[in-house]
């Protein structure tokens, strides 16, 4: 191999050609006694097959690169490569937060112009980019109706958050770190938040009221103007949480429904994958009512140069170090100017469809569809083998496994709560025709094999480098083996 080698590693390889052990022999000059390592404990490897390990370790995963990823609520969609391509160039990569904002217009310009396009997508009034990810951005923007409740000295009384049993989870948990108190209410048999119930709970103590659209199981919420009026009619503020916004984009728009605040995951719906552990980004959208409050800095423009304002005496102030996840933020820009308006309604109207396409092309016999029968889903859909499980002993996650058999990724399973047994199916806006029909062919076929021969099912994966798991001891991190060191001791 050739690379020019640093003075100091002379010497060294002098010493190895004579003697095994390097680090035994050379006398480090200078250093204390006590601080040199007669031996160090690491693994002893040629290259050779240290490469062979990692690229056959490469080969045992699954990405939405190898085929369709449809978990649901997580938009786990095939991302256009030239938007990885854009945010890989050296004038982003060597940018520094702290470096004076005359010499980094461009990317100020690009931040100030996503947040004008997530502003007209979403009908709002103002945006912050800064929140990480979606469950941060509720807890700003729950922290945002805080703030201005307090201003309307009404802290003390208004403390109740409304949110329905439909909810994503991070919902009731934003609402409960930000000081409030969680007041659910129940779905009706069309799986939609229960107007009556609603009309019970609200009232002087209502901060306000969240709410996740599409809901969990898929559905719109056809009352929605009816349930923004009941809260506001009480003083409430509402809070629409669009982390699934490729259900509806460029079709309507929250600002327009009467929302206050409402939070994106750029990180789902536009061109950054869910799965992976990040970096994400929940921008936070909010009204004319309340915009005083987003979180510092927002981006301006005086016509001549953009800046970071951080001068807004009524911001809930820092909720993040600098301007954003920059990556996540210039992919979604990219991927907004190179569909445009009607690329971005298109996309809506392909996950709608392709879900909905899955949907009926499902065995419903053993795929139950619990709440609204018959009524056209959103992005996603959530099934029910519940029964499956009481005749023949096999759950929703044995379905998941023997999914993995075939080839294809399991969806999510075992959510929403108010599903038994649930599969929640997302096949996203850019699998094909043929990949929802062969997914639906996969499923059926699971389904036969459940009932005639279930003991195959609940022993599913057979083709996988490694079966079922001891799912305990995986994620208990005295037993969960990630290096050869722990690996000896345990
Ligand atoms: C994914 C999701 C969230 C949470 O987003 P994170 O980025 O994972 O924190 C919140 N609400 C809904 C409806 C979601 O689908």
């Amino acid at each position: 191999m050739m690379f020019r080698q640093a003075r100091w590693i002379e010497p060294l390889l002098n010493e190895l050609s004579k003697e095994d052990n390097v680090l035994e022999k050379v006398k480090l000059e200078g250093l204390p006694e006590e601080m040199v390592r007669e031996k160090i404990d690491i693994p002893n490897l040629t290259e050779t097959r240290i490469v062979r390990h990692f690229m056959r370790l490469s080969q045992m995963n699954f990405g939405v690169d190898f085929g369709i990823y449809p978990l649901g609520s997580c938009t786990m969609k095939y991302n256009p490569k030239v938007c990885e391509r854009i945010v890989s160039t050296p004038k982003l990569k060597m940018l520094h937060p702290l470096q004076p904002q005359e010499t980094c217009q461009g990317i100020l310009q690009i931040l100030y112009e996503l947040a004008q396009c997530l502003v007209e997508i979403t009908g709002a009034y103002r945006a912050s980019l800064v929140p990480a990810a979606g469950a941060h951005g509720e807890f700003v923007g729950t922290l945002m109706i805080r703030a201005a409740i307090k201003d309307k000295g009404e802290l003390d009384t208004r403390k109740e958050m409304i949110i329905p049993d439909s909810a994503h989870g991070t919902n009731p948990a934003s609402a409960a770190m930000a000081g409030f108190r969680i007041v659910k209410v129940p779905s009706n048999s069309e799986g939609l938040v229960d107007i009556e119930a609603l009309k019970n709970v609200v009232g002087k103590k209502t901060a306000g009221i969240m709410l996740t659209v599409p809901n969990t199981l898929g559905l719109f919420e056809k009352n929605i103007l009816e349930i923004v009026n009941i809260v506001k009619e009480v003083g409430g503020y509402t809070y629409y949480d669009g982390a699934n916004l490729n259900a509806l984009m460029g079709k309507v728009r929250p600002g327009d429904m009467g929302f206050d605040i409402i939070h994106l995951n750029l990180h789902k719906t536009f061109a950054t994958p869910h799965g992976g552990g990040g970096p994400g980004s929940g921008p936070v959208c909010a009204s004319k009512e309340v915009e005083e409050y987003l979180p510092v800095p927002l981006i301006e423009f005086d016509g001549r140069k953009y800046y970071l304002e951080y001068d807004r005496p009524k911001s809930i102030g820092f909720v993040r170090g600098f301007y954003g996840n920059i990556s996540v933020l210039v992919k979604a820009y990219a991927y907004i100017r190179l569909l445009g308006a009607k690329g971005l309604r298109n996309a809506s109207e392909r996950a709608v469809l392709n879900s909905n396409y899955l949907l009926s092309l499902l065995d419903k016999r053993f795929y139950e569809v619990p709440y609204g029968t018959g009524v056209p889903r959103k992005h996603e859909f959530v099934v029910s083998v519940g029964e499956a499980l009481r005749e023949k002993g096999v759950s929703a996650k044995d379905i998941g496994k023997a999914l993995i058999d075939y080839g294809v990724h399991a969806p999510t399973i075992y959510f929403p709560l108010i599903v038994q047994e649930a599969l929640m199916i997302e096949p996203t806006e850019t699998e094909e025709f043929e990949e929802v029909e062969e997914y639906a062919r996969i499923l059926n076929e699971i389904a036969y094999r459940a009932y005639n021969e279930p003991e195959w099912v609940k022993g599913a994966p057979y083709n996988t480098s490694v079966g079922r798991i001891d799912e305990a001891k995986a994620s208990h991190p005295r037993t969960m083996r990630l290096n050869w060191r722990n690996l000896e001791k345990v």
